[in-house]
């Protein structure tokens, strides 16, 4: 983490677990226990359902609230999807893009990606791009030129401006919900990989400025480890995001690794 140059970013991601009676205690515990810091971001994407009460329960706190996905068409007739207008409409400031679990079990695209992305920066909101390869293809050792190309996609036609208004999550498929997190070097290298290639695209001053995330089994334990990395700049963080205590102490151990100075 290098909060000299951006801010660090803990996105809890609850997929779809939790019911509305659930949000309140869980927000009121939150509150308690992630302290205001103003170089760094703290957001849950939570169910589509429980997104009004989401609001309600973190408002007026420094705790933002995302939603897990978006459809790519702005309105019509797209039975079950859930647009970026609608999303921004009911108080949505981030929108998770690519997950993996979309990409695998509802067949999206990069290209389906691309036009997401596009939709959440439509209407003002930032998306959290996410990015990682199978086990399988980082036994063949194609994870970079597999998550290069990802990125690249994308970000097809995307301006520098909402560029330095995007997150990036490199979340390797093999760690997500196993129990089995990257080494902290292999998490560094491929965000380091991930800010090369926005160097490539937009030049150092935008690559520098993006935060990107790690993903896959970070837990209170690991947190550290990982954040200590200088181009981790946050978690993007499943299972352990369920229980605020644990969730909190993902937040507390970004709180420590803290670079003095300004972004
Ligand atoms: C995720 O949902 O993106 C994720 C990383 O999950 P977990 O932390 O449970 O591996």
């Amino acid at each position: 983490m290098n909060t000299r140059y951006r801010r660090a970013v803990l996105a809890g991601n609850w997929k779809m677990n939790l019911l509305c009676g659930d949000v309140k205690p869980y927000a009121q515990r939150l509150r308690e226990l992630a302290e205001r810091r103003a170089r760094r971001e703290v957001l849950v994407c939570v169910p589509f359902p429980l997104i009004p009460a989401a609001v309600r329960a973190f408002r007026g706190s420094h705790i933002a609230v995302g939603a897990q996905d978006v459809s790519e068409e702005p309105k019509g007739a797209r039975t079950g999807e859930v647009s970026a207008a609608q999303l921004r409409d009911a108080g949505v400031k981030y929108v998770i893009v690519g997950h993996s679990e979309r990409r695998q079990y509802h067949g999206e695209t990069d290209s389906v990606v691309n036009r997401k992305l596009t939709a959440v920066h439509g209407e003002g909101m930032t998306p959290i791009l996410c990015v990682g390869e199978t086990l399988e293809q980082r036994e063949l050792g194609i994870q970079g030129e597999l998550v290069t190309m990802q990125v690249k996609a994308a970000l097809s036609g995307l301006p520098e401006e909402l560029l330095r208004r995007t997150i990036i999550a490199y979340e390797p498929i093999w760690a997500i919900g196993t129990g089995r997190t990257a080494s902290p070097e292999q998490a560094q290298e491929m965000c380091a990989l991930i800010r090369s290639v926005l160097r490539q695209l937009y030049g150092a001053r935008a690559a520098r400025a993006v935060p990107v995330l790690y993903g896959g089994s970070m837990n209170a334990d690991n947190a550290e480890a990982l954040l200590r990395q200088p181009d981790v700049d946050g978690g993007l963080v499943g299972g352990a995001s369920l229980d605020p205590e644990k969730f909190s102490r993902i937040i507390a151990a970004a709180d420590r690794l803290e670079t003095p100075g300004t972004v």
